[in-house]
C-alpha cells in the first residue's frame, strides 16, 4: 500500500504528508442514501417521460438537481428545461426521496469517525446536501463528531462537485490546511474528481453498483469495497502517511 502514497506525493511534487484532517463526503459514505436517490430519480424520469439509463444517478451523484434535469432534457427533447419545469420536476424528486430514504447509516462509518477522532485528527464533512436540520441529524447518528464549524454543506458551496470548491472549503475549515494535510473519503466519480482537482489524496469506498474502474478513472488513489474494509485498513493508512 505504501507505493500509492509515494506515487501520489511524487505526482503532485509534495515533499511529505502532514495529515491533520479527514474530509468525509456524506451520501454513500456516511449514509446509505444513494439507492433512494436512484429510485426517486428513475421514477421521476418515468413520470415526466424523460429518458434515463439504469444506475445513471449513481454516475451523476454530486451534480445539482437542475444540472441533472438538464441532462435528461437534452437527451429526450434536445433542449434545456425551463426554470418552471426544473422546479416541478425537482420538487417531485425531493418528495419521492423523502418517501424512499431509510436514513440507514453505512456499516462501519461511525467506527471510522471515532477512530479518526481518537487519532487526534479532525473529521470534516463536505457535502452538497442542503438539508436544513443536517447538523441535528448528524449529531443524532454520530454524536460529538461534527460541529457547524467543521461542515461544508449545500449552503456554503456555490459551484459544487466536480469543481474542487467544496473540498477547498473543507481545507479552509480545517484551519487553512494544505492538500497534503488531509485525506478525502468519497464514493462517487464526480466527488472523487473534485477531490483530485483539490489536490487531496482520495480514498473511495465503493458502496454503489459502479465498477471500481470508474472511481480510479475519476482519480481515486485507493478504492475499498465497503466502509468495513476501509476501517480495517485505516491504521495501516495512518502508518503510511506518518512515516
Ligand atoms: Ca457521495
Amino acid at each position: 500500500m505504501k507505493q500509492v502514497f509515494s506515487d501520489y506525493l511524487r505526482s503532485r511534487s509534495y515533499d511529505r504528508f502532514d495529515v491533520r484532517a479527514v474530509l468525509f463526503d456524506m451520501d454513500g459514505v456516511l449514509y446509505n442514501s444513494m439507492p433512494a436517490h436512484e429510485k426517486s430519480w428513475q421514477q421521476t424520469a418515468r413520470e415526466f417521460n424523460l429518458k434515463a439509463e439504469p444506475n445513471e444517478f449513481f454516475l451523476l451523484e454530486g451534480r445539482t438537481g437542475s444540472s441533472t434535469i438538464n441532462i435528461l432534457f437534452e437527451r429526450t427533447l434536445g433542449r434545456k428545461a425551463t426554470a418552471k419545469e426544473i422546479q416541478r420536476i425537482y420538487s417531485r424528486k425531493t418528495e419521492l426521496f423523502s418517501r424512499y430514504n431509510t436514513g440507514e447509516v453505512i456499516p462501519g462509518a461511525g467506527e471510522l469517525l471515532k477512530l479518526v477522532q481518537s487519532e487526534g485528527l479532525q473529521c470534516i464533512l463536505v457535502t452538497g446536501s442542503g438539508q436544513p436540520s443536517l447538523i441535528d441529524k448528524l449529531e443524532g447518528h454520530f454524536p460529538g463528531i461534527f460541529t457547524s464549524e467543521t461542515m461544508v454543506t449545500g449552503f456554503d458551496v456555490k459551484i459544487g462537485k466536480p469543481n474542487p470548491e467544496p473540498f477547498l472549503m473543507g481545507l479552509q475549515k480545517g484551519g487553512n490546511l494544505k492538500p497534503w494535510q488531509a485525506l478525502v473519503v468519497e464514493n462517487a466519480p464526480l466527488g472523487t474528481e473534485a477531490a483530485r482537482r483539490a489536490g487531496i489524496f482520495t480514498i473511495d469506498v465503493n458502496t454503489g453498483p459502479l465498477p471500481d474502474k470508474v472511481l480510479y478513472d475519476a482519480g481515486a488513489n485507493l478504492v475499498f469495497p465497503n466502509m468495513s474494509a476501509l476501517l480495517d485498513q485505516f491504521p495501516e493508512i495512518l502508518k503510511s502517511v506518518r512515516t
